[in-house]
């Protein structure tokens, strides 16, 4: 069977192609997706898959088999785009002023649809039920959540749950290759905001100001020491200060800066940790030197961390697929973040990546205006996820 599913979603490249195309043509951004969510709901409607839209947003959750016994297997798609301006010169480009499918998640939706499609027309010979979770604003501020507390894994319960990023995150895995990782593979993406109190005055008698400037200079240095003396040297960390406000004119000193920065960990425990040091460090300083801090810390999504026992079934599942040498272990997480991780916190699962970095000079890293993928592989990933289920199921029953 798991032959036959590679068969079924080789014979449904072209589809697939289309699909992502026509959902190229109209991206989408954040939580307002409602193009992008009528599309999803009209392909679901032909196949004759029951769904719910509306799910934490626009979210959409579609039950394959709902009326049958069994365990509940997840796929999940992220649907948004980005707020960037198009420049790939495509002969089907975004119709929207501003926004861009420029990370791949128009190819997730097709090949997750792909993946409905084959489970329904099969569904027969499935001993279990399939949830489709698609899902908003990935990019941010984050639609895995809201879709959870509306119960999208609930009724049936979700017992194991599985996503994927197409493109090129990691570079060991290339075109066409799978890329699985067992355990934490992906940072937690937290944001942080320090605004720094002086007193402002004359830019030639500091004596009598409070320099704010130089109170957040030494915050920005002092921050680092968290990840070279605090980290566990062995966790990976990053803290990155990315704005630094403050100031009006050349010879005045100001009464506040602002800065803003992003941390990022792989351990809960690190993140913990560190997360509360950012605030004492940046306070401690400046009130020793005569100025104060306020500290806000945002926990966005946590480390991506997948199970590791259901991560090897599925690179059996693969192998099957893809070929053996064309699974690719990741052995080394990435500093990005991911909020499949919230579903994954929810359930045992996995995250695949399926290369498609688009050969030679026309290769731009995701996010970028000329971002292209490779289109050939999506077959792939449409087998990867109704091979994986409809296998997983059966060995569950
Ligand atoms: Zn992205
Ligand atoms: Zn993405």
């Amino acid at each position: 069977m798991i032959e036959s599913f590679k068969e079924m979603a080789e014979g449904m490249q072209d589809q697939l192609v289309a699909w992502r195309r026509e959902l190229h043509k109209i991206p989408e951004v954040a939580h307002d997706l409602p193009k992008t969510a009528e599309y999803i709901a009209k392909r679901l409607e032909e196949m004759g898959i029951p769904h719910r839209t509306g799910v934490g947003g626009y979210g959409i959750v579609a039950v394959i088999n709902a009326e049958k016994e069994g365990k509940t297997f997840g796929i999940r798609a992220d649907m948004d785009a980005l707020a960037i301006e198009e420049e790939t010169g495509l002969p089907f480009p975004s119709e929207h002023k501003g926004a861009m499918h420029a990370c791949g998640h128009d190819a997730h939706m097709s090949m997750a649809l792909g993946a409905a499609k084959l489970l329904q027309e099969n569904r027969e010979s499935i001993p279990g039920r399939v949830k489709m979770l698609f899902q908003p604003a990935e990019e941010g501020p984050g639609g895995a959540k809201p879709m959870i507390d509306d119960g999208a894994l609930k009724d049936p319960d979700v017992d194991v749950v599985i996503g994927q990023h197409i493109g090129h995150i990691f570079k060991t895995v290339g075109n066409g290759q799978v890329g699985v990782g067992k355990g934490a593979i992906m940072a937690c993406l937290d944001s942080f905001k320090l605004q720094i109190h002086g007193k402002g005055g004359h830019g030639a008698m500091p004596d009598i100001t409070v320099d704010p400037i130089m109170i957040a200079t030494q915050i920005t240095q002092a921050l680092q020491t968290l990840i070279s003396r605090e980290r566990k040297p062995t966790q990976p960390g990053v803290i990155t200060v990315g704005k630094f406000h403050g100031g009006t004119a050349y010879n005045i000193i100001p009464e506040k800066v602002e800065l803003e920065g992003t941390a990022r960990f792989i351990s809960e425990e690190v993140r913990q940790q560190i997360s509360k040091r950012i605030g004492e460090l940046a306070k401690g300083i400046a009130e020793s030197m005569r100025g104060s801090c306020e500290f806000e810390y945002v926990y966005g999504y946590p480390p991506l961390v997948t199970d590791s026992e259901f991560s090897e079934y599925f690179k059996g599942v693969a192998a099957q697929i893809v070929g053996d040498e064309n699974v690719v272990e990741i052995d080394e997480p990435t500093m990005g973040g991911e909020d499949m991780a919230f579903f994954l916190k929810e359930a045992p699962g996995t995250f695949f990546f399926l290369g498609s970095p688009k050969a030679g000079e026309d290769m731009y890293p995701h996010h970028h205006p000329k971002f292209d993928l490779d289109e050939s592989v999506m077959w792939k990933g449409t087998a990867l996820f109704a091979a994986t289920a409809y296998s997983w199921l059966k060995d569950n029953a």
